[in-house]
């Protein structure tokens, strides 16, 4: 049975220190710009009281890490899960700094959670928290300061009530406050889709850098949630196999991977998954999957990998059970390789798209959403994707060009380019 959590030891937000240090001592960043990005301008954290159905009180932990805005107002998504820490939130913040940065957009990076589960708790329950996480941090976040999203467990519904909850606080209306939000209520069309079709973007621009064609290409999924689910979509119209994809068993606390060597249908899987991404097991087998420990999605005989469940899936022990015919990684998940497993996939000459690179397809979107939510003048979901491609291809390319130039490996390219870009921002601010 595989552990949904990280070992205990591990810290995402040393991992990203730890990235974050490798580049800036590369770079020769001088000590005072290096201690500034290297930990979170501002965090909040607060509990929240919410009535629970029962009657009863129960009070959630809530966190908002604001890493960097030197570059635009923050923005990053809010996640539930019983297992968010402050320091997993810290990690997602710095990182969704880079991303903004290597895609070029005009914002910085943040990130909230909130530590509870949805599976036990009501929407009225749900409704209770994501108003009261507004509450506590209404005053330091906003559409020209920080711009909060779904991530892991939340979704269009929720922000609408966080909005909603702004607004009432606020007494105006402030589409641009907070995005993922229902189309037709401030929300973009193509968001639901950006982040999966991003990963395939990417996917498709390394494929060519490697002279490989999509449709003999096979791949293995890790997840089966938003980003999988639209990744899988765009790669198998476009020719390419998914042999394996895996989830998350709420009932047994364990993951699993459903392996069917002729290629995954998406639309049957689709029928016997549950809203969180969850395949129902005795259903996919029924219908002719394999059912296999969760591990096994890494393990397959496959050309492509890519991670869209959690971070530290890829590690120093599980790196080395990847099939030798694996070449190119794409990370939908933030932070799903160790550095550890990095320096193994480097050594082998394993191609990766790195997470804040191959998943900015979703914030880019965002962004398009604040631009269209300030405007109050929405875009066919054409031209979303459209602009989304151009972003993801254009941005891909300056990181595969300096890769090449420089002999780096993509992680550290993409790493360089928007350390850089941060660091001049808080420089020409004057800052350090
Ligand atoms: P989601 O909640 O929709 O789906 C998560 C999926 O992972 C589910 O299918 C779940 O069953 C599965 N899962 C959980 N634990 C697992 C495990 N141990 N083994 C196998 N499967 C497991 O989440 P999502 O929105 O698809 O996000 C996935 C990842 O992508 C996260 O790391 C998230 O931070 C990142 N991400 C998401 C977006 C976005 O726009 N949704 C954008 C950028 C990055």
């Amino acid at each position: 049975m595989e552990r949904q959590m990280a070992e205990k030891s591990f810290s995402a937000f040393q991992m990203a220190q730890t990235q974050f240090d490798q580049i800036a001592d590369r770079l020769n960043l001088d000590a005072a710009t290096k201690e500034l990005l290297r930990w979170p301008l501002r965090e909040y954290q607060f509990m929240i009281p919410v009535r629970m159905d029962d009657g009863g009180f129960r009070v959630f932990r809530g966190f908002r890490v604001q890493h960097n805005d030197a570059r635009g107002p923050s923005k990053g998504g809010i996640r539930f899960h019983p297992q968010e820490t402050i320091d997993t939130v810290r990690a997602l913040a710095m990182w969704m700094t880079w991303k903004c940065a290597v895609v070029d957009i005009p914002l910085g990076g943040a990130k909230g959670g909130v530590i509870c589960d949805p599976h036990n708790l009501s929407p009225r329950e749900q409704e209770g928290i994501c108003r009261g996480w507004i509450r506590q941090i209404a005053k330091n976040i906003g559409p020209v300061a920080d711009v909060p999203a779904p991530d892991v467990m939340t979704n269009a519904q929720h922000m609408l009530w966080m909005l909603d909850e702004f607004e009432v606080i606020t007494g105006g209306k402030y589409p641009g406050l907070i995005t993922g939000k229902p189309v037709g209520m401030g929300g973009s069309l193509g968001r639901t889709e950006a982040t999966g079709y991003g990963v395939v973007y990417h996917m498709r621009e390394a494929l060519k850098a490697l002279k490989l064609q999509v449709e003999k290409t096979r791949v293995s999924v890790q997840g089966f949630g938003n980003v999988a689910f639209y990744a899988i979509d765009l790669y198998t119209r476009m020719g390419g196999k998914v042999v394996c994809v895996s989830s998350w068993d709420q009932n047994d606390q364990a993951s699993y991977a459903f392996r069917k060597p002729q290629g995954i249908n998406l639309e049957e899987l689709q029928r016997i998954t549950d809203r969180f991404g969850g395949i129902d097991k005795g259903k996919a087998s029924e219908i002719g999957y394999e059912v296999l420990p969760g591990h096994a999605w890494l393990e397959q005989d496959v050309d492509i990998l890519i991670p869209a469940a959690l971070e530290n899936q890829i590690t120093g022990q599980t790196v080395l059970k990847i099939h030798p015919n694996v070449k190119l990684v794409v990370e939908g998940a933030n932070g799903p390789t160790t550095p550890e497993a990095d320096a193994v996939l480097k050594e082998r000459g394993v191609f990766v798209v790195p997470d804040f690179l191959a998943n900015a397809g979703g914030v880019t979107c965002s962004y398009f959403e604040q631009v269209q939510s300030n405007m109050n003048f929405y875009w066919e979901k054409e031209e979303v994707l459209r602009r989304v491609d151009e972003k993801m291809t254009s941005a891909f390319h300056s990181v595969h060009e300096l890769a090449k130039k420089n002999k780096l490996y993509m992680r550290d390219a993409a790493y360089v380019i928007a350390i850089n870009r941060v660091a001049q921002a808080c420089k020409d601010r004057g800052w350090v």
